[in-house]
């Protein structure tokens, strides 16, 4: 077996981990698990630090032997590396060997459980997609310090460069329920390689484990989607309850998001938020009372605007998919008439010139440009600046010169992609004072998000007017 997992208490009261894990600090104990066993031992006993170390033995064959075969549980999962690092056997295994800490139940000692302890968590090998970075968004919202440490692909192969994984060291002053349960729901996350059939009991699971953290983290949707493996159907769900569990919460459904691309999800969450807000309160600056959202996608900046009195908002976009998506996450369906008759969503190709997107305040194209070529990107500009013809078109689009400050993102790569380019701010502007020209508004420029002195901000925006 693998040494996964120690958990060290520290401080006078170090031998009080004993009690609240259940275990007898002189005996190895062994647990068994569906795919192998657990094992759990006392290192160190001092006292002023107390380790318990979990050791996991995963047996492939046995595995495949119970006949857990069928969807999502074939032996390929098993036989690569993952009975070596900590993932989601991992979390199987805190459950099942910390059952009653997990819940925070110390029958001889309730008052122990119940309280912030000094608590260090190491984990030599952690798969870790996102990397260090990622790591520390997870964990240091929770309140702790966090250490990673690199782990070389192949020891003798310097130049190879680093592996997927890192050790990884956690440590705070925190209910070990809490540490229990945060590693139960991260760690998985991390590998973003779930190795068990994800179902709607996953939902339950996570709601349980996330309880008290997960509505208020930064990374919430991130967390969901991983945790969730991806699915849709699950993840949809998953957002809205947690999203009634945070009233604060107007973050929208990553899952969902059509242009949240795998490699920088960490940086598109927070930044997407920086957009809207911009977006919203350029909005609110015209004094424009019918707004029309064109590429409106799953409904983020409407779900913005619909709290704002406004007097018409029109979502338009080629995707019906997106349009369901915009039309559950307005909650449309729960609507008073009343409510409902200044909202549309209208199916249109911008390509195509269509009369009902004439007689608007306010046109706004966030982040569509640059998913449409170049004959396309005519045709739409004539739609709009030349046809619909509203008092003011506000548009943003990623500033290419800014990827470079993703380190996520390898060179040379676009955000997402499905897009057809990405421009730099001289490109943007040259466009933009093409429009502009052409169609009798003037233009100004404005920086989303954090600004670099020499690559300028992630995204840019051009507001028109006339
Ligand atoms: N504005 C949204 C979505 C941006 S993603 C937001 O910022 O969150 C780009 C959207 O443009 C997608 O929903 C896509 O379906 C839509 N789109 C792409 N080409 C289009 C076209 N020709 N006409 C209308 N919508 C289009």
């Amino acid at each position: 077996g693998d040494l996964l997992l120690t958990i060290t208490q520290t401080g006078a009261d170090a031998a009080d981990l004993g009690y609240l894990l259940h275990k007898h600090p002189d005996r190895v104990q062994r647990f068994s698990l569906p795919f192998g066993a657990a094992h759990v031992f006392y290192p160190e006993a001092t006292d002023t630090r107390c380790t318990a170390a979990l050791v996991l033995e995963v047996d492939p064959v046995g595995l495949v032997r119970k006949g857990r075969g069928g969807s999502g549980f074939a032996l390929a999962q098993y036989v690569n590396d993952r009975p070596y690092v900590a993932s989601s056997f991992l979390s199987v295994a805190l459950v099942s060997v910390f059952k009653s800490a997990m819940a925070g139940t110390c029958k001889p000692r309730p008052e122990l459980a119940a309280s912030a302890i000094e608590l260090e968590a190491a984990l030599p090998v952690v798969p870790a997609r996102g990397g260090a970075l990622l790591v520390r968004q997870l964990f240091e919202p929770l309140g702790y310090e966090v250490t990673t440490s690199p782990i070389p692909l192949d020891p003798t192969q310097p130049a190879w460069g680093n592996s997927r994984y890192v050790g990884l060291s956690l440590r705070g002053t925190v209910r070990l329920a809490d540490l229990l349960s945060h590693l139960y729901v991260l760690l998985p996350v991390l590998d973003d390689d779930k190795h068990y059939w994800v179902d709607d009991s996953e939902i339950d699971k996570l709601m349980r484990r996330g309880e008290g953290w997960l509505p208020q983290h930064p990374e919430r949707e991130l967390i969901v989607r991983r945790y969730l493996k991806h699915q849709r159907s699950l993840t949809a769900p998953a957002n809205e309850q947690l999203v009634a569990f945070d009233p604060a919460a107007e973050e929208d459904a990553a899952a969902d998001d059509a242009q949240v691309s795998e490699a920088n999800l960490e940086e598109t969450v927070r930044l997407r938020d920086h957009r809207l807000d911009a977006v919203e309160a350029t909005v609110r600056a015209t004094g424009a009372r019918r707004i029309l959202d064109l590429g409106c996608g799953p409904g983020a900046l409407l779900q913005r605007l619909v709290r704002g009195r406004y007097e018409q908002l029109t979502g338009v976009d080629v995707s019906v998919d997106a349009l369901e998506k915009a039309a559950r996450r307005l909650k449309l369906d729960a609507m008073t008439d009343a409510e409902r008759d200044r909202i549309a969503l209208l199916q249109s190709a911008l390509t195509y010139r269509d009369r009902r997107l004439v007689g608007y305040d306010v046109a706004i194209l966030q982040e569509v440009i640059e998913h449409l070529d170049e004959p396309r990107l005519a045709a739409a500009e004539e739609n709009v600046f030349g046809q619909a013809k509203p008092a003011t078109v506000i548009v943003t689009t990623p500033n290419a010169e800014y990827n470079v400050r993703w380190e996520t993102l390898p060179a040379g790569q676009f955000r997402h992609r499905d897009h057809r380019f990405e421009w730099t701010r001289e490109q943007f502007q040259a466009w933009g004072n093409g429009v502009a020209g052409r169609h009798g508004y003037a233009v100004r420029y404005d920086s989303i998000g954090p600004v670099d002195a020499e690559v300028g901000s992630p995204t840019q925006m051009a507001v028109f007017s006339k």
